[in-house]
């Protein structure tokens, strides 16, 4: 399996409206530092499922029938607010799982358009084609999903975001499950207080490290969190990477993609 991060931004994104830090700067010389809405792809040769869908032009960046399915970590709006759009659209119904949230993105349960909604139950494995997709609760301000990733071929990811810490239910899960890599929330840079609904990164690492994963990904990133590995750059151990909008990681299966 093949995972692409798409957006690897927090909510205002980098560069930030107005802002004019090193991060914000670098990031406006070079697209490279752009940080869109947190999303990923993963795919194998038969299908495509979009994670998260915040980004604004889905619309143009797949065809109709393209995505097997949406599945929503949840319905905060840089993780859903493409949906808006995309929903008007003609073609079949497009399959969203998300986390049963009553409340959710109001506005796309009274018009749902060609979305077909559907509400996942954590720990209830969802199988779509030759991929397993366990949700995991997660500790955030709003009903959210991590998901554990499994191919049939072998490959493992968990992708985790947003979140501060896990759920002791969710850890023991994941330990015992074997992520190969991982993606985690990394909304701010090492904090002295407790971090609130989103991991600073000592959070982040620490989540990292007890999954018992080989590799890291930061996603979710803040432009604090960018400055902070600018004037920081050996901080982060070898096997952990801040992730960038765009970045494809294949996974080492026996499953050709
Ligand atoms: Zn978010
Ligand atoms: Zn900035
Ligand atoms: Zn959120």
């Amino acid at each position: 399996m093949r995972l692409t991060f798409l957006g690897t931004g927090g909510a205002g994104g980098v560069p930030r409206f107005g802002c004019d830090c090193a991060a914000c700067q670098r990031a406006r010389t070079n697209p490279q530092h752009v940080r869109r809405p947190c999303s990923a792809l993963i795919e194998d040769n038969n299908h495509k499922i979009l994670l998260d869908a915040g980004l604004m032009d889905l619309h143009e960046r797949f065809q109709p029938g393209e995505l097997s399915a949406i599945v929503l970590t949840h319905y905060h709006a840089d993780h859903v607010q493409g949906l808006l759009h995309l929903r008007w659209g003609k073609g079949d119904p497009i399959p969203v799982y998300a986390p049963p949230d009553p409340e959710g993105f109001a506005d796309l349960f009274k018009h749902p358009g060609i979305l077909d909604i559907r509400s996942l139950a954590a720990f209830e494995t969802l199988e779509l084609g030759d991929f397993n997709l366990t949700p995991l609760l997660l500790n955030h301000s709003k009903l959210t999903f991590g998901y554990a990733i499994a191919h049939r071929g072998g490959d493992r990811f968990a992708y985790l975001t947003d979140t501060v810490g896990l759920p002791r239910e969710s850890e023991d899960f994941l330990r015992q499950w074997g992520a190969h890599e991982i993606a985690v929330d990394c909304s701010h840079p090492p904090a002295d207080e407790p971090p609130q609904n989103h991991n600073d990164l000592l959070a982040a690492l620490n989540m990292i490290q007890n999954s018992g994963a080989k590799r890291g990904w930061l996603t979710h990133l803040s432009h604090t969190t960018d400055r902070w590995l600018m004037d920081n750059p050996d901080s982060l151990p070898a096997s952990v990477a801040p992730a960038m909008d765009g970045q494809v990681v294949d996974l080492a299966g026996n499953f050709p993609l």
